[in-house]
């Protein structure tokens, strides 16, 4: 897949000279991948460390702020920052003394404790939603959000944007191709389709034709899509129109604001005063301590709520896990909240990711290539067209994978780790102004080799 007007045979042959030195220099994380192949699929504690990259794995020692560091002593400008699960940066020490006090306590209990009332009502603060249950991961906040969508309503289907990822449940995982409905990837249901609606984003009418038939229990979707194809920013209306479909067909609506947390507390929800039935995150909420979250409504907390005293046989509704909202969970994230995810710290993530885009803006004018940088509060990125895309299927025309691997590769062996491919860099809390600056002159010099 090309699409970026460069010459692909020209990005095959720095590929190729990236990638040999991207091995050369990390003897100690090659030693380390083929131990881990006599004890682990793909030699990673997660096959998908794997198959995300498409170099080897690369082996850590240790972070701390915005740097990560590998086991061959390089230091890398981190603008993954683990997928966006580490935006407070590594390490804070409000979180660090925070979990060493809790974990002498006692991590796990299966009982209160009084932290996550401080949190639950943070979160209700930060989203407007009153009542938050925890998880340990976004995957089963959702996975629970559409367990009690479809008890309150009565209803079985769900309905994602194309283009969408919320995790790794069977629900979610379902794609379109030429036209239907397929499962995304080996090990699902054949039948895990049935269940699934996928339209295009901001396409309104395909949304209401679905929602007529009322049988959809909730939509799920972050407020602008930030997965697999970069960001897709809504029209205008276009939230305004979701609500009220919604809720004209008897509808749930479930913002997923996993990673657009990222823009400021509250999310893209606060930012855009966004109304809806559910909230999801995870992630950094709690500086990459497992925990994930869900607001809602009392309308739809109701099939939760049991009443004092009552002991019947009613069936309940299956959410819960043995450690969901743990006090190690809970305490870093009161950490994370109260001391690092503070307004000042936005507000200078965001002034980095300014700087970003600006500074890759300038180069890609320079160069004369036409493509769109993104403005994504502390997160920018490219797409290599010369209007931002509306869908995914527009996305993808010009998404040119084998240029986005280039960038990583080239990025990394200069001291940059960059986003995933289908994501774009983003300034932690952390992150610094000589960090852009390592970016910026990584990028040009990649630029300036291609151009
Ligand atoms: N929702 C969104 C929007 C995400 O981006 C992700 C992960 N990339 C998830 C949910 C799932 O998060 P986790 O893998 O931590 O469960």
């Amino acid at each position: 897949m090309g699409g970026s007007g460069l010459d692909p045979a020209r990005v095959a042959a720095l590929k190729e000279r990236e990638d040999a030195a991207f091995v050369e220099m990390r003897p100690r994380s090659r030693e380390l991948w083929a131990s881990g192949q006599a004890v682990m699929p793909n030699g990673v504690p997660m096959s998908w460390l794997r198959t995300s990259y498409d170099h080897p794995p690369l082996f850590i020692e240790s972070a701390g702020g915005s740097r990560l560091r590998d086991v061959d002593g390089h230091e890398y400008a981190d603008f993954n920052i683990a997928d966006m699960s580490m935006f407070t940066g590594y390490g804070p020490a409000a979180v660090v003394e925070a979990v060493s006090r809790q974990v002498g306590l006692g991590s796990q209990y299966l009982l209160p404790t009084e932290d996550s009332i401080w949190v639950a009502g943070e979160l209700a603060r930060r989203y407007g939603l009153p009542l938050w249950q925890f998880t340990l991961a976004a995957t089963s906040a959702n996975t629970e959000v559409i367990r009690i969508a479809r008890a309150s309503t009565g209803r079985e289907k769900v309905l994602f944007f194309d283009g969408k990822y919320h995790g790794h449940f069977d629900d979610v995982l379902v794609e379109i191709e030429d036209g239907h409905l397929v499962p995304e990837e080996d090990g699902l249901p054949h039948d895990v389709t049935t269940r699934t609606r996928v339209v295009p984003f901001n396409d309104l009418e395909a949304l209401e034709r679905v929602l007529s038939a009322r049988d959809v229990a909730v939509v799920i979707t972050e407020p602008a899509l930030t997965n697999n194809v970069g960001p897709l920013m809504p029209d205008d209306g276009f939230h305004e129109g979701l609500r009220e479909v919604t809720r004209r067909t008897g509808t749930l609506l479930a913002y997923d604001e996993t990673h657009t947390q990222v823009v400021g507390p509250g999310g893209l929800t606060r930012r855009w005063g966004l109304a809806s039935d559910f909230v999801t995150v995870g992630k950094s909420i709690a500086a990459g301590i497992p925990l994930g979250a869900y607001g809602m409504t009392e309308e739809v907390a109701a099939v939760l709520q049991r009443p004092d005293g009552r002991d019947d046989d009613k069936p309940q509704v299956a959410v819960g896990g043995t450690l969901f909202g743990n006090p190690l969970s809970m305490a870093a994230a009161r950490a994370a909240m109260s001391e690092v995810l503070t307004d000042d710290a936005y507000a200078h993530s965001q002034r980095l990711g300014s700087r970003l885009a600006d500074g890759l803006s300038q180069v890609v004018a320079a160069a004369g290539l036409e493509w769109t940088t993104h403005r994504f509060w502390p997160r920018s990125g490219l797409s290599f067209s010369p209007s931002p895309p509306r869908t995914a299927a527009e996305a993808m025309e010009d998404f040119d994978v084998p240029l986005r691997r280039l960038l990583r590769v080239h990025l990394a062996n200069r001291g940059v780790w960059d986003a995933i491919v289908g994501a774009g860099p983003t300034c932690s809390v952390a992150a610094t102004d000589e960090d852009v600056d390592a970016y910026l002159a990584a990028f040009a010099d990649l630029i300036g080799e291609l151009v």
